[in-house]
């Protein structure tokens, strides 16, 4: 039974009144959106988050605009993160371009924020003010807007999504790519495949007579799944194929699935020689392989002597690889000390070939007790428009004690005239923009 809607305070009907519904069908597809109000009873009703991560929120607002001719880039599509949002929120924006001179933009923030003053609205009229967002709305016309909350736990925030006689699809089960920005299209998607599941299941059931509207459905797709084994129970299938679509493994298993030299096969980085070979260079629980790719990435080439994964271990290494060519030298980078507690911390090692020997030189990036603690597990990047390197990666903010909590950051890093690193100064304001195109 579903409640009444449209009824005043005092129990008269209003213009929009509805009579409430008893719902009686086979299968019921909930499709409520974000945290529906049926959707989480059932989850509740039947248990349906347990064996998952719970989920978590957002709020986002999004704005449609008429921008000035001159502004207009169709197809342009901006994402930020970070501003105006402090250390401790996390949250992004978004600007697209779209057909008619129309930009869609807005802010989704984190619901997890931690300072009670902060205003979601407030930030998204801040983030308006930035100067590459700024430009682009002056002289334009506001022609909507809205607010909706966003479920971003992603993949393993997904609660079972059948239970007896229904199925959740879309947000009410949480099928927001988060990183992507990107829920439409898996609304859709799960919405057909719920369909088709339903459909089999009531072929295999017999249950034309039940559903006259879907009868001559049911009886072609039977047919065409005549040969194929359908699908039944509702559901025995359906979670697979949401995960198949949502996230296709290109290999159907890991590339490594076990220990090798003693390495926890984690952390990988591929790095390319300047022969145009690829190697992969990984591991955790303090030792580190270094394997050939093979040219799909699908599986190995063995080294000369008919090993695979060849250990080039550096004293104090932990974890993180990383390396890169420059001026004909590897360089070879990692993380040590532990990523949960403050120490955390990149060092570095310079080899002749990318199998070493490695002789450790020393830190790089460590914590800086006015700035953020536990400074670790990073990436490099060179611009080759201004020929400057950056180093980003994670610590986490000052006074911050949950282990988990931590943010992405970037800095500088610089090579001195001899070739070595210098130790990297990390800021609160990170790098100024270099523009790869200019
Ligand atoms: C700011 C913002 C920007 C986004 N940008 C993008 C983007 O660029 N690309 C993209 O793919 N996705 C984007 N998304 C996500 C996308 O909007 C959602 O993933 C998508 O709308 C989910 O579709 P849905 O049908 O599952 O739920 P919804 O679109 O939320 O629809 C659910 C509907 O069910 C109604 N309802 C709820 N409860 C009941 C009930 N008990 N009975 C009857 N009706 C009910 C609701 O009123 C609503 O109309 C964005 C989301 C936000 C908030």
């Amino acid at each position: 039974m579903t409640g009444d809607s449209g009824v005043a305070r005092d129990g008269t009907h209003k213009a929009n009144y509805q009579p409430g519904y008893e719902l009686r069908a086979k299968y019921t597809v909930l499709a409520e959106g974000c945290r529906g109000h049926l959707g989480r009873r059932l989850e509740a009703r039947f248990k349906l988050r347990s064996g998952c991560d719970p989920q978590h929120y957002g709020i986002g607002f999004k704005e449609i605009w008429r921008v000035d001719a001159a502004q207009h880039r169709p197809g342009e599509i901006v994402h930020t993160l970070g501003w105006p949002l402090d250390d401790a929120t996390d949250g992004g924006g978004f600007v697209y371009h779209a057909a008619d001179a129309r930009v869609y933009l807005g802010l989704i923030v984190s619901l997890s924020y931690r300072n009670p003053h902060l205003d979601p609205f407030a930030e998204f009229q801040r983030w308006k003010q930035h100067p590459a967002i700024r430009d682009l709305l002056v002289g334009a016309e506001r022609l909507s807007y809205g607010a909706r909350a966003v479920n971003k736990g992603g993949l393993q925030s997904l609660p079972r999504l059948t239970f007896p006689g229904g199925l959740l699809v879309g947000c009410d089960a949480g099928l927001l790519n988060p990183a992507k920005i990107k829920g439409s299209h898996a609304a859709l998607k799960s919405g057909m495949l719920a369909a088709e599941t339903i459909l089999a299941a009531l072929a295999k059931q017999g249950a034309a007579a039940d559903a006259t509207v879907v009868r001559d459905r049911i009886k072609a797709a039977a047919k065409a799944n005549a040969k194929k084994p359908l699908s039944v129970p509702v559901g025995s299938n359906f979670y697979k194929r949401l995960t198949d679509f949502y996230l296709k493994d290109y290999l159907g298993k890991p590339l490594i699935d076990r220990f090798h030299n003693g390495a926890q096969p984690i952390d990988q980085f591929v790095f390319k020689d300047r022969d145009g070979s690829y190697y992969i260079v990984y591991g955790g629980w303090r030792h580190c392989n270094i394997a050939k790719l093979n040219a799909d990435f699908t599986g190995f080439v063995p080294f000369g002597d008919g090993s695979t994964f060849k250990e080039i271990t550096p004293a104090g290494y932990v974890e993180g690889a990383f390396m890169l060519l420059k001026d004909d030298k590897y360089y070879f980078m990692w993380s040590e000390g532990g990523w949960t507690g403050p120490n955390y911390a990149v060092a570095y090692a310079v080899g002749t070939s990318p199998f070493g020997p490695f002789e450790r030189v020393g830190k790089i990036l460590q914590q800086d007790s006015t700035v953020a603690t536990g400074a670790g597990h990073h990436s490099v990047l060179h611009s080759p428009a201004s020929d400057k390197w950056y180093i980003v990666y994670h610590r986490r903010p000052l006074g911050e004690t949950d282990r988990n909590h931590r943010v992405v950051s970037i800095d500088e890093l610089r090579f001195d005239a001899r070739g070595f690193i210098q130790p990297v100064v990390i800021t609160k304001n990170g790098v100024l923009a270099d523009p790869l195109k200019r």
